[in-house]
């Protein structure tokens, strides 16, 4: 680092906003190139949403073996999942070993969180703030914050004057939490809840859930791995990423090129049965390749599924509610889980349906709903994520002519590739914005392709003398074009939930993902860089 002209800021050639798996890589990717890089993280630790997101029963929804960095074989060789779907401690740990490994830590900043990022025309970097009045320069400004890391916390009336203990789950407290004589809400049904209801009403006073739509959840099979197989997933390596780099959400799972009617009702149970024996997603990754489009071809997934929720609930009515009617199998992120229905045949385990008795306020002692008033010690948020906007839109992002990001992005989030907008040059986004592959995908094998474009943009601007790319209007509404294209012929855009942005009052419907997956995303991003950047206007 160099001190610039006026002596007062720190000067870097790139400023990276997080320290998770894809701000870690990045670190390390633009020391490689020889640039000088500063991370500066709010948390007080690696890991972004492994750092956050510590609530009891988090883990992976992704084979553990997929989900690591395939950029170093030494890496590969000497960490060993204790899971195949590990759980929240050990993957913070494993980026605890990622960053003691790389010599990451003295590049970043704790407990630093940014508070605007301002682009300077005429010199051409940006100006970077936090929260403590630290300002540092920055040729390259680079967001790696995640497209799930704004806690939503909805409007209810009362909420401040609750006098027992409440917090939302991605801000789970650091210190441990004992719940076994506690009277315990919990707000919300979606993946999260899935899994921490699951592992909370284990060992509880009394737990009541408030639960909005149901969900579709499909068994996770987790089981730890024994030294026979840990061996095989060693050698297996490099099959494993090939799989996940050639599959459309990049996991270990492909689309069954048939139609769902290409078979007939027995064979198509049998399929499902097959499916949904199986771990991990592979009943929706690796299911016929029209039940995402098809809405009758879906209805086939939807009623077995319904079918084994009814199986596992011991009270018919509860049954009936946990039993997703209103939106088509797959539209809505898809809940893995490890006895979550069998949680509701606990005694102590209640099930409150907000479609019939609306919340009405949260008061001193409990809730109240249209129909009755509960008394709780502890009220938990499992209300999801303003997600790929609301953590861009925390910041004051400002770009040429002092543009603001929330401003454009109000109105449709537009972007790139999902790596730049027009208006913020030098700026890039890598994974956790609207439109880029990286949401609908196993997570870290769409940031590792995020972080290697970039990269290998910074290297090819530094090795032809470039101090400037800004993505040019037209291509950005081509890509708008495509990113609808690809959804449209899905039912996803039919269903309220935050892949349409529908989970946020007063926030603009439309989808935030790019449903075209990550092998035609990639082999965009590369024909762009291919043809030298066409596209972006480089000088
Ligand atoms: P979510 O899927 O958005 O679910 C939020 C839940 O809160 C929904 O049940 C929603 O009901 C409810 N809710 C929101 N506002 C409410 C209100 N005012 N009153 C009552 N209920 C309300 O959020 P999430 O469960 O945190 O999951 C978000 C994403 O994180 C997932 O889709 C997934 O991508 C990721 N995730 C990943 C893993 C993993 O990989 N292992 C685990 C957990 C989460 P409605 O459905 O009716 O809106």
């Amino acid at each position: 680092m160099s001190q610039n002209a006026d002596q007062t800021l720190e000067d870097f050639d790139a400023v990276i906003i997080g320290a998770g798996i894809a701000g870690l890589y990045l670190l390390h990717r633009l020391r490689n190139l020889g640039c000088s890089v500063c991370i500066l993280e709010a948390g007080s630790d690696v890991g972004g949403t492994w750092y956050w997101n510590r609530y009891p029963g988090a883990r992976f929804d992704s084979e553990s073996y997929s989900y690591g960095y395939a950029f170093s074989q030494e890496l590969l060789d000497e960490w060993n999942w204790s899971e195949h779907f590990s759980g929240q401690p050990e993957t913070l740990r494993y980026l605890q070993h990622v960053a003691e490994k790389f010599d990451l830590r003295r590049d970043i900043a704790f407990n630093t969180r940014v508070s605007s990022a301002h682009y300077d025309d005429l010199r051409r970097d940006w100006v970077v703030k936090d929260e403590h009045g630290g300002a540092r320069r920055a040729r390259f400004m680079i967001t790696a914050i995640g497209g799930l890391s704004d806690p939503y916390i909805p409007d209810i009336t009362g909420y401040a004057s609750f006098s027992g203990m409440s917090w939302h789950t991605a801000r789970w407290p650091h210190e441990p939490v004992d719940l076994s004589e506690k009277r315990v809400a919990v707000i919300g049904a979606g993946a999260t809840a899935v899994q921490l209801i699951t592992e909370i009403s284990k060992n509880i006073g009394h737990l009541t859930v408030f639960q909005r739509t149901a969900n579709y959840c499909k068994p996770l099979r987790n089981g730890p791995i024994d030294a026979e197989t840990q061996a095989r997933i060693h050698a297996a390596y490099p099959d494993i990423f090939k799989k996940c780099r050639e599959s459309f959400g990049a996991f270990m799972h492909e689309f069954d090129p048939r139609s769902a009617f290409d078979v007939d009702d027995e064979e198509r149970q049998a399929i499902y049965e097959k499916l949904w024996s199986e771990p991990g997603f592979a009943f929706w990754f690796s299911n016929f390749n029209d039940i995402m489009r098809d809405r009758a071809a879906n209805e086939t997934v939807a009623e077995f599924v319904r079918a084994k929720i009814r199986e596992r609930v011991n009270d018919p009515k509860v049954a009936a509610l946990l039993t997703p009617t209103d939106h088509a199998f797959g539209t809505k992120r898809v809940p893995l889980e490890s006895g979550y229905f069998e949680a509701y045949n606990r005694e102590n385990v209640v099930l409150v349906d907000l479609r019939a008795t609306p919340i009405k306020e949260i008061t001193a002692t409990g809730i109240t709903t249209s129909d009755a008033s509960y008394a709780f010690d502890v009220i938990i948020l499992a209300t999801g994520f303003d997600a790929a906007t609301g953590a861009h839109n925390r910041i004051d992002i400002r770009g040429e002519n002092g543009f603001s990001l929330k401003d454009k992005w109000s109105s449709a989030p537009q972007t790139l590739l999902g790596m730049q907008s027009v208006g913020f040059p030098n700026m890039f986004i890598v994974g956790g914005g609207p439109q880029n592959a990286a949401s609908f995908c196993n997570v870290p094998r769409c940031l590792e392709q995020n972080v290697e474009w970039v990269s290998d943009t910074i290297r090819y601007m530094r090795e032809h003398n470039l101090t400037r790319i800004a993505a040019t209007p037209e291509a950005e509404a081509a890509w708008a074009e495509h990113v609808d294209e690809t959804v449209s012929e899905t039912l996803i855009p039919e269903t309220d939930s935050w892949f349409m942005g529908a989970n946020i009052p007063g926030k603009k419907r439309g989808f935030l993902l790019y449903a075209g997956g990550l092998p035609t995303f990639r082999q965009k991003c590369d024909e762009v860089a291919a043809q030298g950047y066409v596209g972006f206007n480089l000088d």
